[in-house]
């Protein structure tokens, strides 16, 4: 199996899930897998986040992954409806954040539940990103577009997706394109609780899948590596 795969995290940031990204990251270390980390920009405004903590921040790329995260009264995603300037408002004020608190200027903009206007990906490029990894139904654009092909789990209901579904996904994707971007929650291997609410603690039944899908990229030809890196080769 050939090509290059990209494992993108999102929702960096949200508190609960200060005990599974130290553990989900140790894990790729130990692989020497590098990954990509979508931050949500506004959980950096908290002092004492473990986003600035992280070691082997090296062998991390990360990217924004939205401001506030969130949706608008009549359930639209953050950036689906908005205009150039508001989008460039959040954007900026994203990079912004991530620069003083994170010490890197992002290029890669991964917009909420992977929705974003046309005129967001406009207000991208005048804050110098590079790549966008959404749903993308607007191709006149700059912008190298890496949307996800594959993921870990699905959502409404939420449900981890077996691991032979996303082995044939990757295959799929692979054969397709000659690279996958793997789209994985935190929040994937977390206990549940009521309603989309998870609780602190890692569930060991649902952490196998993640183990064993790194252990299965481990053991294939492909090149796991980040959007920031694929996107020198373009
Ligand atoms: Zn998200």
């Amino acid at each position: 199996m050939n090509g290059d795969v990209i494992l993108r995290i999102d929702d960096i940031g949200r508190k609960n899930y200060f005990r599974i990204i130290p553990s989900m990251l140790e894990e790729l270390v130990k692989r020497e897998m590098p990954y990509v980390l979508g931050v949500i920009a506004c959980e950096l405004e908290k002092d004492n986040n473990y986003i600035t903590s992280l070691d082997r921040r090296e062998e991390i790329e990360f990217a924004l992954h939205g401001y506030y995260h969130e949706k608008d009264t009549q359930g639209n995603p953050e950036f689906k409806l908005l205009s150039k300037d508001e989008a460039r408002v959040l954007i900026k004020k994203g990079k912004s954040i991530m620069q003083e608190k994170l010490d890197v200027t992002p290029t890669t903009f991964i917009p909420p539940w992977n929705s974003a206007s046309a005129a967001t990906k406009n207000a991208l490029v005048e804050e110098g990103f590079k790549v966008f990894s959404g749903i993308d139904k607007y191709e006149t654009s700059p912008l190298i577009s890496l949307g996800c092909n594959a993921s870990t789990a699905t959502f409404g209901p939420h449900a981890l997706v077996p691991l032979e579904k996303i082995k044939d996904d990757l295959q799929i994707s692979l054969d397709q394109r000659g690279y996958c971007v793997i789209m994985i929650h935190p929040q994937d291997y977390l206990v549940d609780d009521i309603g989309d609410q998870h609780k602190p603690e890692v569930d060991p039944e649902k952490y196998k899948q993640f183990t064993s899908l790194l252990d299965y990229l481990g053991n294939t030809n492909s090149n796991i590596t980040t959007f920031k890196e694929m996107a020198t080769t373009f």
